[in-house]
């Protein structure tokens, strides 16, 4: 978990205030107060050069209420039981806010994979596997990349389930490499969400994205895809801040260029440069003076510390939980909209449905066809948002989370509890 604060806490904090304005009983909602399951899994790696390391793994499964858990697996030293439950939590809702049919899960291996060799990495993963092994499946629990993982690592999860069946289970796991069963538009697939959910809220407020300028912290899949995407809608991305530093280039950066020079060294943008480029401190990008935030990076990165001084009218939520519930209040009184994760970031679980379906059907789509589903499912969520936002008077975050809490009882209820 990164700083002080307690995403799960946060998450419970905004689920109890959506519930009460629903008008919901405790009873109504308490099945969401807790995961459904959480387990915690030793994973002993020999490490090249022959000594044995011992990390430690989370699997948790927050709701199978409305179909089989999905979310993503995260490799990070900061991973924790908390991050991972509020991480599930999120899942369960934002499956809900776009409507497909996924309960929510998530999971971690608390690392630096930095510190790995490729092959260390693959033992990892693939043993991690094996310890998750019994709740994971088709029909169970479906995980995906997140932080740190990427296809590569989604193929030797695949093969590792596959293994242990004795035959290959493409569906177990979405995010994979197209030739072992991804699916076209699945890498683009969260920062193309985040691109046309800023598009349809600024339709709705009568603004043109042309020349706005966009700061973006985290320059991996989300933040570098979706800085791209918006670009092409005209807007100019002034900064980007990484794990290894800050560039600012009033003119805006050539974000094809940086996405190359990030490919080719760890990811990272250090080092990076271009005409009129500056290094900046963490402290001046939050408060640059731009249009549009798109937080791309972690959890809490927008709290009572940097809030006051943020400038942007428009936070863009790409990453899941970037914002505290202090610095939320903070922004909202500032008058500052924020478009929340659940909503924002839900690209990325709808195309991993599509390439879970193309899987159990054996069947590949054309990429225009997955981009138009992706458009129309993401267009309709914004409009369930926006729709309970304006009638009810409330912000997009609670407007979010009244949607998918409302979808989540009511699948609870048609169900009834077992037994
Ligand atoms: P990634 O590993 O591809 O990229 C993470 C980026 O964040 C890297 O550029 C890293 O340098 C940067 N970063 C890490 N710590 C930082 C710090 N302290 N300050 C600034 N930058 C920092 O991860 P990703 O898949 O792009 O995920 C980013 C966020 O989006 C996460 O919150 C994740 O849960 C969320 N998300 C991802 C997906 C997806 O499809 N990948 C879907 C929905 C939500």
């Amino acid at each position: 978990m990164s700083g002080t604060y307690n995403p799960y806490e946060n998450m419970l904090a905004v689920l109890e205030d959506a519930a009460g304005r629903l008008g919901l009983t405790r009873n109504d909602y308490i099945t969401m107060t807790q995961p459904e399951r959480e387990l915690t899994v030793s994973v002993p790696v020999v490490m090249d050069d022959g000594r044995t390391e011992v990390f430690q793994g989370y699997r948790v499964q927050h709701s199978s209420s409305r179909g089989p858990c999905k979310g993503g697996i995260r490799f990070h030293p900061d991973a924790d039981l908390n991050e991972v439950k509020a991480l599930a939590a999120w899942m369960t809702l934002k499956c809900a806010v776009v409507n497909i049919p996924y309960g929510g899960a998530k999971g971690g291996i608390r690392v630096d994979p930095a510190n790995l060799s490729k092959n260390e990495l693959m033992r990892m993963t693939k043993r991690y596997v094996a310890q998750i092994l019994p709740i994971i499946g088709p029909e169970k629990d479906i995980p995906a990349p997140d932080v740190n993982t990427d296809g590569q690592v989604m193929a030797w999860i695949m093969d590792a389930f596959s293994m242990f069946k004795g035959y290959t289970v493409p569906a177990v796991v979405t995010g994979k490499p197209l030739d072992i069963g991804g699916s076209l538009g699945r890498v683009e697939a969260t920062g193309r969400g985040a691109m046309l959910t800023l598009m349809s809220y600024l339709e709705k407020v009568g603004k043109s994205p042309k020349g706005m300028k966009l700061a973006v912290q985290g320059f991996g899949n989300v933040g570098s895809i979706g800085a791209k995407l918006m670009r092409e809608q005209g807007m100019k991305v002034v900064a980007v801040s990484d794990a290894f530093g800050t560039v600012y280039n009033p003119e805006g950066l050539d974000i094809e260029a940086a996405i190359e020079y990030a490919a080719k060294n760890k990811k990272s943008l250090a080092g990076y440069s271009e005409n009129g480029l500056k290094v900046i401190s963490n402290q001046e990008f939050w408060s640059l003076d731009v249009d549009v935030l798109f937080p791309a990076a972690l959890e809490n990165q927008i709290n009572e510390s940097n809030a006051g001084s943020i400038k942007a009218k428009i936070i863009l939520e790409g990453a899941n939980g970037p914002t505290t519930v202090e610095g939320d209040k903070i922004l909202n009184e500032k008058g500052v909209t924020i478009i929340p994760d659940i909503l924002t970031n839900a690209g990325g679980v709808v195309v991993s449905y599509f390439e879970w379906v193309q899987n159990l059907e054996a069947f590949m789509w054309e990429e225009d066809y997955i981009n138009q589903n992706l458009g129309k499912i993401m267009k309709r969520a914004f409009e369930d948002v926006w729709g309970i936002c304006q009638e009810k008077k409330v912000t997009m975050r609670m407007a979010a989370y009244m949607v998918a809490i409302k979808r989540v009882v009511h699948a609870k209820k048609l169900r009834g509890v077992f037994p």
